[in-house]
């Protein structure tokens, strides 16, 4: 795949954005030069016109907050003023928009994503909150277009997270609700699968509660509880001290997630003295406790609105940084009522599931169509151009059956299997899925035993396999393609089409075979009276060629009237019974004859 027919996936985060694609088949995130795979939304003006993003845009935040620019999502959409959040810069001093900011952003992971699959993408998929307005979505993706990015779609972010989850498998009207605390935002969405889709039933959350409080909230204990603590307030430290401890609390914040200790070591923070605290993972509890909290009122608020109660749902997902936290998970699990799903790393599902939608979109992913059974009916052409069914629709895969088949005329070499998929009697109505020609050595009618076996896989992948049973020469066919490139339209367009023909495809099947059986019985017939001759009662012999003259007549007439060609059949059958008792007699009497032993 060329680089300029992927689509990136991308989370354009609050504090972190990814941004990944599908490659070979697989989802996955893509890292920068320093190998991370995880970019801070940040991105820093300088006095002297240069700018960074990510990583060294932080570095920069120490030595001039008031020009890094940080969790801007909250800005972007909005009319200057409105909502509550103020943030630590003056983006009109800086003379950017929240939009040209978003768009660094977009265009640092884009590079990031050209230089890991060596070749421009213009196209991307974005995820939003899903509370975000039209003004906030459409602002998005002109924050795309300025990176240079073609948008083709912006997907919710609880959606995305379910996508990463493979709960886009779901059956109809299933619930499921996603817990997204991130770095600055937290937000609660209850999701029902609706004709195949996720739909937001609700969503309810706090643009306010978020990882980066506790990291405030916990520096400032670190600083109060300290000796240095007595003498100046945390919010009188320089932003450089105050900046240092933040990034120390929130390091220590992220330890305790996975140990039940912690400590704090910063040499020369203020005024040449160090800073050396042990935190444990209680302490870090107590803090956080009452912020936590707040998450379980917006959760009972998304289950009223959505009239869901936990009990109705089946999966509650975790996702955001935060959702790390011991005691955040226990919340979850207690709001819920039961265990949440966190088999996805949290800080990533939500661009995870941003790169499958970009991957069903390009193509790159194909929808795998998880079938249990067989949509059509998968069999062989027999004789006179009938189908023989050796699956059946609806037969749950995978699975195996075969049939043995002859030659139908002397001294035939080979035979052709002609691989049929479809409802109608009549090979020539269904679709040829492929062709093979089995060789056997020549021989009398019906002399020739092939077995054919269809064996189709989990993946719908059909295997033909025929064997002249003879020499056990087996010849194969493969057939990728029984279940993929039928879509449900065709399907259903084939089983009306059966329903709708029925009479008279039925009516056909029933003339081949009769006419096949005529064929047969006629020579045959014609035959006997010929050696039997003087040995037949005459007004017999008359009977017989009369009915074989009637079998004869329907089998030329343009009228197809199976029915009655069936009659026939029978009746030539019946009027030479004591015909073929006379035949067997002789038979066996010549076969006697020939042994010496009459
Ligand atoms: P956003 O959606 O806001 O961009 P993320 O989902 O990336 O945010 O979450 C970032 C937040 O998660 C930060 O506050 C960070 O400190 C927190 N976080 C990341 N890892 C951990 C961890 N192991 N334990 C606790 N918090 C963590
Ligand atoms: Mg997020």
């Amino acid at each position: 795949m060329a680089s300029g027919e992927f689509i990136l996936g991308i989370d354009l985060g609050t504090t972190n954005s990814l941004v990944g694609v599908v490659d070979s088949g697989f989802p996955i995130l893509l890292a920068d030069a320093e190998g991370s795979r995880s970019t801070p939304s940040a991105v820093a003006y300088g006095r002297d016109g240069t700018m960074a993003v990510g990583a060294a845009a932080l570095r920069q935040r120490a030595l001039d907050p008031a020009r890094t620019v940080t969790s801007v999502k909250r800005l972007i959409g909005r009319r200057p003023g409105e909502g509550e959040w103020q943030p630590p810069y003056d983006l009109r001093a800086l003379g950017v928009t929240p939009v040209e900011v978003s768009a660094e952003i977009l265009k640092h992971l884009r590079a990031v994503a050209e230089r890991a699959m060596e070749g421009p993408i213009s196209r991307a998929v974005i995820t939003v909150p899903a509370f975000f307005n039209d003004a906030q979505r459409n602002a998005t993706k002109r924050a795309g277009e300025l990176a240079g990015l073609s948008v083709e779609r912006i997907l919710a972010e609880p959606t995305a997270a379910a996508l990463a989850y493979g709960l886009d498998k779901l059956e109809e009207h299933r619930k499921i609700a996603v817990f997204d605390l991130g770095g600055g935002t937290f937000d609660v969405s209850i999701l029902e699968m609706r004709d195949g889709v996720f739909q937001v039933l609700a969503t309810a959350g706090d643009t306010q509660l978020g990882g980066d409080d506790i990291d405030r909230l916990l520096a400032r204990h670190v600083w109060e509880s300290s000796p240095l603590g007595k003498e100046t307030w945390f919010e009188q430290l320089p932003a450089e001290a105050r900046v240092r401890l933040v990034a120390a609390a929130e390091e220590a914040k992220k330890k305790l997630s996975t140990d039940t200790h912690a400590s704090i070591e910063l040499p020369f923070l203020w005024q040449g003295q160090s800073l050396g605290v042990d935190l444990p993972r209680g302490v870090l509890e107590q803090i956080a406790a009452p912020w936590a909290e707040r998450a379980r009122q917006h959760c009972w608020r998304a289950l009223t609105d959505a009239r869901v109660k936990p009990g109705d749902l089946d999966e509650v997902l975790l996702v955001g940084g935060s959702t790390r936290m011991p005691l955040v998970r226990r919340i979850a699990q207690d709001i819920f009522g039961r265990e949440p799903n966190v088999s996805q790393n949290p800080d990533e599902a939500i661009a995870r599931g941003a790169v499958i939608q970009a991957g069903m979109l390009s193509g790159a992913l194909r929808q795998v169509v998880l079938l249990d059974v067989t949509p059509l009916s998968l069999g062989i052409e027999t004789f006179g151009g009938l189908m023989n069914v050796i699956i059946p629709r609806n037969t749950t895969i995978p699975g195996k059956a075969g049939e043995m088949f002859t030659n139908a005329v002397a001294n035939q070499d080979s035979m052709l299997v002609r691989v049929l998929q479809g409802e109608r009697e009549l090979a020539k109505d269904n679709w040829e899925l492929g062709r093979v020609d089995v060789p056997f050595p020549p021989g009398p009618k019906g002399s020739a035993r092939v077995g054919v076996q269809f064996a189709i896989d989990a993946n719908g992948i059909l295997q033909v396999l025929a064997r002249d049973t003879a020499t056990n020469h087996d010849v194969v066919l493969e057939i990728q393609n029984t279940a993929i490139d039928v879509d449900d339209a065709k399907v259903e367009a084939m089983i009306a089409e059966s329903v709708e023909h029925a009479f008279e495809d039925m009516n056909e099947r029933i003339w081949t075979e009769a006419k096949l059986k005529a064929e047969e019985l006629l020579p045959a017939v014609e035959e006997a009276l010929a050696q039997l001759g003087a040995e037949v009662d005459p007004t017999e012999a008359a009977r017989i060629r009369a009915c074989a003259a009637r079998v004869a007549s329907l089998l030329q007439s343009e009228r197809h009237d199976a029915r009655a060609l069936k009659e026939a059949n029978a009746a030539l059958d019946d009027a030479t019974q004591s015909l073929a008792v006379l035949l067997m007699d002789k038979a066996m009497e010549e076969a006697l004859t020939r042994k010496g032993l009459v």
